[in-house]
């Protein structure tokens, strides 16, 4: 998944950008308002970080014009006081979860999570595709109950395809939701990434459909509609 922080302390940025990446994700980081906004606004990105405290424009501000404009990704804000306005005002604004500061990673960690997971129809922390089950909470893929050896990349690909699972999604989708805005973008690279996955799990798994991208699916040839 492909996430947005925007948060103006340089050191906690850095250490949500670390936790994140460790956790699997492409981490795009915005260090105030303003560009945190054009970011999301402009970008398509499976969640949102975001502090309310920042320069430029503020978070409440950011998620308003967001939300205002059809942006609907999930938002976690910060909050620098544990103060239920600014509770209040986060989530009438649109965020989908908040986190006061201080805060461990772990919990943020889990808190988006949860809202990756909800955002894409999913209640569990698990999700399976046949023989394939995703544990989210520990970034793991097992085949058959047997623990699958990925990248990062295969492991960021693979994820994002189980979670939109019996969908056709676009190698552009793809390219967008994979890498973060420095990486050097080539959608080609994503067949070969789709090539190594298909080797590493299951070949009929991972259904090409020509024209239009893959689609990871649980019976093969057949209509899933999941
Ligand atoms: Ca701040």
């Amino acid at each position: 998944m492909r996430l947005l922080v925007v948060e103006d302390d340089r050191d906690l940025a850095r250490q949500l950008h670390s936790a994140l990446t460790d956790a699997g994700h492409a981490v795009d980081l915005a260090h105030d308002g303003a560009e945190g906004h054009f970011l999301g606004d402009t970008e398509p990105y499976d969640g949102v970080v975001l502090d309310l405290g920042l320069p430029e424009m503020d978070g409440i501000t950011v998620l308003q014009r967001w939300r205002r404009d059809g942006r609907d990704m999930p938002v976690l804000i910060l909050t620098a006081r544990d103060r239920w306005s600014d509770k209040v005002s986060g989530i009438d604004a649109g965020a989908d979860d908040y986190l006061a500061k201080p805060f461990h990673m772990e919990e943020m960690l889990a808190r988006i999570r949860a809202l990756l997971r909800r955002a894409a129809g999913h209640a569990s922390n698990e999700i399976q595709c046949g023989p394939l089950r995703l544990d989210i909470a520990a970034s793991r893929v097992s085949l058959d109950g047997q623990a699958v050896t990925l990248t990062a990349l295969e492991f960021r690909l693979l994820s994002y395809l189980m979670h939109h699972q019996g969908k056709v999604i676009s190698r552009t989708e793809l390219v967008e939701h994979l890498y973060d805005q420095d990486f050097d973008k080539d959608s080609n690279t994503i067949e070969v990434f789709i090539g190594r996955l298909r080797r590493k799990t299951r070949a009929g798994l991972i259904e090409t459909v020509r024209g239009l991208g893959y689609r990871l699916t649980s019976s093969p040839g057949g209509d899933d509609k999941a």
